[in-house]
């Protein structure tokens, strides 16, 4: 038997935000970062709400667990009855990391301002403790509603739309092949991968008007990668993100190609058109980022010196267990060694 499971209502496109005018009165945690508490979105979003609100605004990427920690106490204290995570993929996975230690469960909503990690609609959240990062994975972290505001878009810096397009590419092409990939994963993955690829080059030279439909597709990509898996891409860039701290997509970017090539000895891609390989490598081109691990920034020396337990870290990944080419340490090493 298999399933799949349709849990995060979605309010999505121009004025999306206005949904949270349900929640009127009631007491609201806003999670965000200090750039949202200080740019006045954090506020935009409190007066939405209109009652009694308070925002934590400590959220710093790849977020550790010590913050995590300060921020369920917060929250412990305040008991609200509303819990909003505003910002990027750590945002979302900070507010996760509060719940899956707090003892009460407020109406979770994430309003994501990045169109990447689909943590908006996952039940997967990935946390760091002293250089490893600790993927999270529970079903009762999906967030209850997701907020997918168009006005939120409008000023991404051209880095940020890179990585995060390239992380949605990610969880498409390996949710396609992952071992719990069923017709409707298939089905999400491949229309968000088409919409990203078309759409990306745009968005990158600073067409706003596309920006909704990608952060539509981040979305319907986390849907998929949430109940399909995902694979090797995955599992390798959390661990040398964790130790190197590079951006998620910026790896991805480098190492997508290659987990591509491996896995097409024992699984199809064609549904992604004739030569997926090619047409990530093009896009990755477009959006200017790197074609290896050193062009990326990363010491040669410093990852052969570290090439065993980065590869012990990936087999150890949950990620890993979705990869439809069965992975071993010498397997990862191989993969590490192409994309020095
Ligand atoms: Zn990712």
């Amino acid at each position: 038997m298999q399933q799949f499971q349709l849990s995060t209502e979605l309010c999505f496109g121009e004025d999306a935000l206005e949904c949270l005018e349900r929640f009127r009165g009631q007491r609201m945690l806003l999670v965000t970062d200090p750039f949202f508490a200080e740019n006045g979105t954090a506020q935009r979003v409190c007066v939405l709400c209109r009652g009694e609100s308070r925002i934590f605004a400590k959220v710093r990427p790849d977020p550790p667990l010590e913050l995590v920690a300060e921020g369920a106490a917060h929250m412990e204290e305040f008991d609200p009855e509303v819990l909003i995570a505003l910002g990027g993929g750590s945002a979302i996975d900070c507010a996760k990391g509060m719940l899956s230690i707090a003892r009460s469960r407020p109406f979770f909503v994430a309003i994501p301002t990045t169109s990447g990690t689909g943590s908006e609609v996952t039940s997967f959240a990935v946390l760091t403790h002293q250089g490893v990062k600790l993927p999270l994975i529970d079903p009762d972290l999906r967030p209850n509603l997701a907020i997918l505001d168009d006005s939120l878009l409008q000023k991404l810096p051209k880095q940020l739309i890179a990585d995060a397009g390239m992380d949605v590419i990610a969880h498409c092409v390996e949710a396609l092949v992952a071992k719990n990939r069923s017709l409707f994963t298939q089905g999400l993955a491949v229309k968000a991968y088409h919409t990203v690829m078309e759409l990306l080059p745009r968005s990158y030279e600073g067409d706003s008007s596309v920006r909704g439909q990608i952060h539509c597709a981040a979305t319907i990509a986390g849907i998929a990668f949430d109940q399909a898996g995902l694979g090797a891409c995955h599992a390798l860039s959390h661990a040398i993100g964790g130790k190197f701290h590079l951006a998620h997509g910026k790896l991805n970017a480098v190492l997508l190609p290659h987990v591509i090539q491996l896995n097409s000895s024992c699984c199809s891609y064609s549904p992604l058109g004739n030569n997926p390989v090619f047409a990530v490598t093009r896009l990755r081109r477009r959006v200017q980022l790197p074609d290896s691990l050193t062009a990326a920034g990363l010491n040669r020396g410093e990852l052969l010196s570290s090439a065993d337990e980065l590869c012990s870290a990936a087999l150890a990944d949950p990620c890993n267990e979705g990869n439809p080419y069965p992975m071993t340490k010498d397997a990862y090493h191989r993969l590490l060694n192409a994309c020095l």
